[in-house]
Parts: structure tokens; sequence; C-alpha cells
């Protein structure tokens, strides 16, 4: 029976290896601010958890709601006053944005060394070129849990589905990192189920309930499971169909309880990077 690689357990090891670095500190402790557009239900639920996230590891973290109506250049000046502030570690602007702003313009206004999201042009070039910066959470996370779990990422062929800017694309890098041997797939890929299952290493980030099903998967493969769908029957499940592929793979995430928590956990990972680099410069 595969490892089940648990985020849940893992994301609560490094929010506790958090709190006693926190408690260490001489000085300023590291400040997340988080900034709110409008009314977007899930949003709001996701920016309540970072919040108290925060609160939990001992940083300190503002929230600054804006209504819908906001301009472009509200939003802009509201960021250049937190690059200015030397008490805020992390600026983060919760996506989606409405759309009369320009989501690509707010990313390249934040200081790249407060960008925990990691979304930054400056971060991304970093990020390929093997330099120190501010990477991706959720990427940065299921890294960092592969290695929590001794698993073995040198000279792998890694397959990962899906080429978004949040986590397909900054996945390969990190595992190009890793020196896996890396391959993107996207929407447009030929033969994906055989690509598949040549891999030792799958990431999936669709977000296409169950796509991924057994006879896509090498037998003893690490599967990770980025993708969070609604079925129609109301339960949360991942792009992998967990319960056909967990007898074939050496270790597989779940959903929920996989890749999820991490994303929160390495959030403040990047916030506590941010105030560190930031005070030593
Ligand atoms: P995007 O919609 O931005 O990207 C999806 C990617 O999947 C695209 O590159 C798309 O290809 C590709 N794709 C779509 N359909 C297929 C298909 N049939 N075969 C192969 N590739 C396909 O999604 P995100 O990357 O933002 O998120 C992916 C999933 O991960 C979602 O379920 C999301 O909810 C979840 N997620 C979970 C997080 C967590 O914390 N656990 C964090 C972020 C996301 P193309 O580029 O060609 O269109």
């Amino acid at each position: 029976m595969a490892l089940v690689l648990s985020g849940r357990k893992y994301a609560r090891v490094v929010r506790a290896s958090l709190r006693q670095r926190v408690s260490e500190l001489q000085g300023q402790l590291p400040g997340l601010t988080v900034i709110i557009v409008g009314e977007n239900p899930a949003s709001k639920v996701y920016v309540a958890a970072k919040e108290k996230a925060c609160v939990k590891v001992g940083f300190n973290s503002n929230v600054i709601s804006l209504p819908a109506e906001v301009t472009q250049s509200e939003i802009l000046a509201i960021v250049d006053k937190l690059n200015a502030d030397d008490s805020v570690h992390g600026i983060l602007v919760q996506l989606p944005l409405p759309e009369h702003i320009s989501t690509d313009l707010i990313a390249a206004a934040v200081l790249p060394e407060k960008d925990v999201d990691g979304f930054h042009p400056v971060n991304v070039g970093r990020l390929w070129r093997g330099e120190q910066g501010l990477f991706p959470c959720t990427p940065s996370g299921i890294v960092s849990l592969l290695h929590h779990h001794n698993i073995p990422l040198s000279g792998k062929n890694a397959l990962i589905v899906g080429r978004s800017n949040i986590v397909g694309k900054p996945m390969a890098a990190l595992l190009l990192r890793e020196n896996c041997t890396v391959t993107v797939a996207h929407s447009r890929t030929v033969d994906l189920k055989q690509r598949c299952a040549e891999a030792d290493i799958l990431v999936v980030a669709v977000g296409r309930a169950e796509m991924i099903k057994k006879d896509w998967v090498k037998p003893g493969a690490v599967v990770v499971d980025v993708g969070m769908n609604r079925r129609s029957d109301g339960k949360l499940v991942g792009d992998v169909d967990y319960d056909d592929v967990s007898p074939v793979c050496s270790a597989i995430t779940p959903v929920p309880g996989g890749v999820g928590p991490l994303t929160i956990a390495f959030l403040l990972e990047n916030t506590f990077k941010a105030r560190n680099s930031l005070l030593a410069d």
C-alpha cells in the first residue's frame, strides 16, 4: 500500500517550527499584510484562514479590505505605502481581482523582497535562474513535503500536468532545481496517458475531478495531487482517482489533507524568510 503523504500533518510540523523560531527572535516580529478586493466569498475564507494562521505562529497580521469599485491607482498607492513600511515584511494581494484591475500590474508593483506569493517577475526570474528569492507557496510546500519523507528526486523523471503560473510552471522550475528531468504537460499534450505512465514523480494540477486513473500511473511512482474539485455529490476530490491509484503507486497525497494545508504553511515560511532578508539588508 502506498505511503500517504499527509500535508496536514507536515503543515503542523512547519507551523510548530515557525512558532519556535518566532519565539527566539530578537526585535521585530514577522508582519504580513493581505489586500482583499470585493466580496468574493471563497477569497474571504482564504484570507481569514491566512490571518488566523499568522496569529497562531506569532506573526503580526493585517488585512486591508477594499470595495470592488476601488481603482487600480488606489491599490497601487496602498501597495507603495506597504512597500515603504518597515513593519510589513510580506504583502499578498488576494486573487482573483475584479476585471478592471490588472493582476500582472499589481503583482509587479509589490517589492520583490516582500512578494510572499512569489508572483513578481523578478522572483520568477530568480527561480528559473537558480538564485535565492521568494517562490510560490504551493510548489515550495510540495518539494518540502517530498524532502520531509526522504523521497529521492535527483535523476527522476518528473511529469507535471498543468502549466499555470501559480502551480505548474514554478513546480517545474523547483523540480529542475532538484535535478529531476522535468516534462510539463497541458491540455494540448498528445498521448498524455502514456506520458503519465512513464513518470517516476507525477504532479497533477489541472482542476478535473479524478481524471488520473491507475492505468495512467507507473507502478511505484510518487503521485502528488494538487487539484481541488467539488464533485456533483458535494465531495471534495483531487485530480487523481485516489482509491484507484493508491494501490499501484509508492506514495500519494490525499485530497483533502494533502497539498492544500501546505500552501498557507509555506506562505508563513515565505513571510519569515522575507522578514529575515529585509532586516539583514
Ligand atoms: P489553471 O486552470 O490555471 O491551470 C490548469 C492547467 O491544466 C492548464 O495548464 C491547462 O492546460 C491544464 N489542463 C486543463 N485540462 C487539461 C487536460 N484535460 N489535460 C491536460 N491538461 C489540462 O489551474 P491552477 O494551476 O491554478 O490549479 C489547478 C488545480 O489545482 C485546481 O483544481 C486548483 O483548485 C488547484 N489548486 C490547489 C491549490 C492548493 O493549495 N492545494 C493551490 C492552487 C491550485 P492549458 O494551459 O493548455 O489550458
